[in-house]
């Protein structure tokens, strides 16, 4: 069993030994795995660092951040076909499982995989078929800041303590109270906005510099832009002042101005962290720890609001970029009865409030349909199992239809609906007790995935089959396909991944590059690729370390 956290821009995969956990690196020494997914030119499947390189200079040929989709219809076309964010998850879990395989010399069918806590039932769903279709168990579905929290709690079993986690990723913003004490790490409250991270940051920026700076990167050349302002965005973390290369003119552009494009997006978090203290019923004073978690929480006009607003100074000694992928790993080693934490317990909450549709009369002879009765309020402590009980609206109803939804808004209509279920057979008849009367229960997992159970009392016939036919998940057969798509798609022995990269990434410089200097590229990339062609691992080495030190000075920003 392996952790792997599926990130909506990179992904990580870890283990956890005797030693304690550790991110497992790529074929290219690279601890992060970009998201991302193409069809190279000559139809081989990309995964990770190539990918995203070939979507630079091909934009069309490829997707990235395809986790915002999950558990929904989306569809992306290229390399000939329609691909799902499914598939396109299962490409990338298929790639942390290989690179798994790899650092341990043996076959992994299951992992402990991370999802946003904010995940609805849908998007969990997805994360399970993509697995299925990688060729792995899911052992646990796990909320990402919890993770967070597991990993910090490792080396701290014996202390107690209240910790917020502020989890800022590229597209999900997380916020989670968490008490870890003798060991148990349990989840107090939960919170956030699944779609808000440092991708928005990135968007605001470009927005801001059309506006400002009167540029907007022409269609074909929008990947390559938007990389280029990833890179500033980055380096205003560190730096007070960059420039920014419009044709031949540079604009200077300051921290500040970058705080100010992008403030909107900013307010945007706080309100999260007030309502997961507020479940937790804690002030921010009670705060002990506050970790920070996720790339985009590398920016200095994030910290400073986390600093000012809870009052203390963020921890840093865990790397946000790996905590989460670690926190897995710990999980792993749970699920599996590991030596190395047989002292920890997690305990976790359900993030949304679940329940069903029901009708009220507001006055008499007057009903009103549409409004959300909670079975589970949200932060409740799982797994979980409670009922309540319902009635139909007229003694002579036969059937009714059960809508389940997950949400926090007092009217269904603003909630998200996540399955239905027909319960016949519920008529009255004279003299019966219990006519039209039913049970429902709703039973929550740790992997946060929902259970429905209906009872008739009258004839306490039992529906169990609930959610099998939920829009956006997949059935046997499906999943059958899907796989059966994917498997032509096999990469070539010959093809390693470490060589398709390095070939992705001269060709994007190739097409950056004019006169002498793409002439001596050409060179390099002909010498590598007849290199490759006689298969000699010497001769290929020797090309590719040519190649690497032409090209490592274009890329010195990059990695
Ligand atoms: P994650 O999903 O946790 O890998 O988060 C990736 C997000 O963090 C992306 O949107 C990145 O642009 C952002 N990010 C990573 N490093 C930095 C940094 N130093 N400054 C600002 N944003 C960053």
């Amino acid at each position: 069993m392996i952790g792997i956290d599926l990130g909506t821009t990179n992904s990580l995969v870890a283990v956890c030994d005797e030693n304690g956990p550790r991110v497992l690196a790529n074929e290219l020494g690279e601890d992060l795995t970009p998201s991302v997914i193409a069809v190279a030119e000559d139809g081989t499947m990309l995964v990770g660092r190539a990918a995203r390189d070939r979507l630079i200079s091909a934009p069309e040929s490829g997707r990235a951040f395809f986790k915002r989709d999950m558990g929904t219809n989306a569809g992306y076309q290229f390399g000939g076909r329609r691909w799902t964010p499914v598939e396109c998850s299962a490409l990338v879990l298929r790639e942390m499982k290989r690179i798994a395989e790899v650092h341990l010399g043996r076959e992994i069918d299951s992992a402990v995989i991370t999802v946003p806590a904010f995940f609805h039932d849908q998007q969990r769903q997805a994360t399970v078929d993509a697995a299925k279709i990688a060729g792995l168990k899911v052992e646990r579905l796990l909320n990402e800041p919890t993770a967070a929290a597991l990993a910090y709690g490792y080396n701290r079993q014996d202390e107690l303590s209240t910790l917020l986690v502020f989890d800022l990723g590229g597209g999900t913003f997380d916020v989670t109270v968490l008490e870890c004490f003798e060991g148990v790490v349990e989840v107090k409250a939960s919170s956030g906005d699944g779609r808000l991270g440092g991708e928005d940051y990135t968007d605001a920026f470009a927005t801001w510099v059309a506006k400002e700076l009167g540029y907007t990167a022409p269609k074909e050349q929008e990947m390559k832009w938007r990389n280029t302002l990833e890179h500033l965005k980055r380096r205003l973390s560190v730096e007070e002042t960059v420039e920014v290369q419009i044709g031949v003119k540079a604009a200077p552009v300051s921290r500040i101005d970058f705080i100010e494009a992008t403030k909107h997006i900013t307010a945007r978090l706080w309100p999260a962290v007030r309502r997961a203290l507020s479940d937790a019923q804690l002030t921010p004073k009670q705060i002990e720890a506050v970790l920070l978690v996720g790339g985009a929480s590398r920016m200095p006009a994030v910290q400073d609001m986390v600093q000012r607003d809870l009052g203390q100074e963020p921890q840093r000694s865990l790397d946000p970029d790996r905590v989460v992928a670690l926190g897995a790993a710990v999980q792993q080693a749970l699920c599996a009865g590991g030596a190395a934490v047989k002292d920890l317990v997690l305990t976790d909450v359900c993030p949304h409030s679940l329940g069903v549709e029901v009708s009220k009369a507001l006055l008499p002879g007057h009903v009103q349909p549409g409004y959300f009765d909670p079975i589970l309020d949200r932060n409740t402590t799982v797994p979980v199992s409670r009922s309540r009980t319902y009635c139909t609206m007229h003694p002579q109803q036969d059937e009714a239809l059960l809508k389940v939804y997950q949400g926090e808004s007092r009217l269904t209509k603003d909630n998200h609906l996540i399955g239905q279920v027909r319960i016949p057979g519920l008529r009255s008849t004279p003299g019966q007790e219990k006519g039209g009367v039913f049970d429902v229960r709703f039973t929550y997992d740790m992997n946060g995935i929902l259970e429905v159970e209906v009872t008739i009392l009258s004839s306490q016939k039992k529906l169990t089959e609930v959610f099998e036919q939920r829009p956006g998940t997949m059935s046997q057969e499906q999943i059958a396909e899907a796989l059966r798509k994917l498997t032509p798609l096999k990469v070539h022995p010959r093809e390693a991944p470490a060589n398709r990269a390095r070939l992705e990434r001269a060709q994007r410089l190739f097409a950056e590059l004019v006169g002498l200097l793409r002439e001596s590229l050409s060179h390099e990339l002909d010498l590598f690729e007849a290199a490759l062609a006689t298969q000699d691992s010497k001769l290929i080495t020797t090309a590719a370390e040519r190649l690497d030190a032409f090209m490592r000075p274009y890329f010195a920003n990059e990695d």
